[in-house]
């Protein structure tokens, strides 16, 4: 692998586009099981970090991360903002002084990302959340690191498990957010924010 900055700007604007292209699909999941809001959230946080992006030049890939992440800490309201605030911040530590990302780095990376989603959710896989799918993926790139994989295939098997993890989260209850006060009725339904982190996944993909 081994992406540079101007790739990895390319990256996070394809997020930007297809969290918006996906935002009434992603608001529509989180009104069976939640408040209606989830794509809203992602979209406004994302739109103003695109518009942040769009005007850094020749910055470094820790920064653009990091703007990523403070239009999610600071423009999202719910939980979801945060938490993905949280994620890109912790990933954005985790690239510090990188000029690029080879897997192994962004493995790094996305373990920090999900330790600081982890702790600030007090939430784990298995809860019907962006857990379940986060996680998984970061299983997978580990597994594809070792074995020597390319970043194409390597991603390509991440987004099967990005959807497997989507999938899962249909057949469980949620113990974590707000679908958990629906107890066992939120069986049967997609987490949003699973979906969110698969479409993140998939951007990812696109770009390599
Ligand atoms: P809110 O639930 O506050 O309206 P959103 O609708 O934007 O926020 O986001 C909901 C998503 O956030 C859920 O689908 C779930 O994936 C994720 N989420 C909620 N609580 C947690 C948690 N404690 N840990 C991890 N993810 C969570
Ligand atoms: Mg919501």
């Amino acid at each position: 692998m081994a992406i540079g900055a101007e790739e990895v700007k390319r990256i996070l604007l394809q997020m930007v586009k297809v969290i918006e292209e996906n935002k009434v699909y992603l608001t529509e999941l989180d009104a069976a099981i939640g408040d209606n809001d989830h794509g809203i959230n992602m979209n406004k946080g994302f739109k103003f970090a695109e518009e942040k992006l769009l005007a850094m030049e020749n910055a470094g890939i820790s920064d653009m991360i990091k703007t990523v992440a403070m239009g999610l800490l600071s423009h999202v309201g719910g939980s979801a903002g945060p938490l993905y605030g949280t994620l890109f911040l912790k990933a954005s530590g985790a690239s510090k002084e990188k000029n690029e990302i080879n897997l192994l780095d962004f493995c790094k990376m996305l373990r920090e990302g999900i330790d600081g989603v982890k702790m600030r959710g007090k939430s784990d896989r298995g809860e019907k959340t962006m857990l379940d799918v986060l996680i998984p993926v970061l299983q997978s790139l580990e597994q594809s690191a070792d074995e020597g994989e390319n970043a194409k295939s390597a991603f390509e098997k991440a987004l099967n498990a990005a959807k497997e993890g989507v999938a899962f989260t249909k057949t469980i209850k949620a113990t974590k957010g707000r679908a958990s006060y629906l107890g066992d009725r939120s069986i049967g339904h997609i987490d949003p924010g699973a979906m969110s982190s698969c479409l993140l996944v998939s951007a990812i993909y696109e770009m390599l």
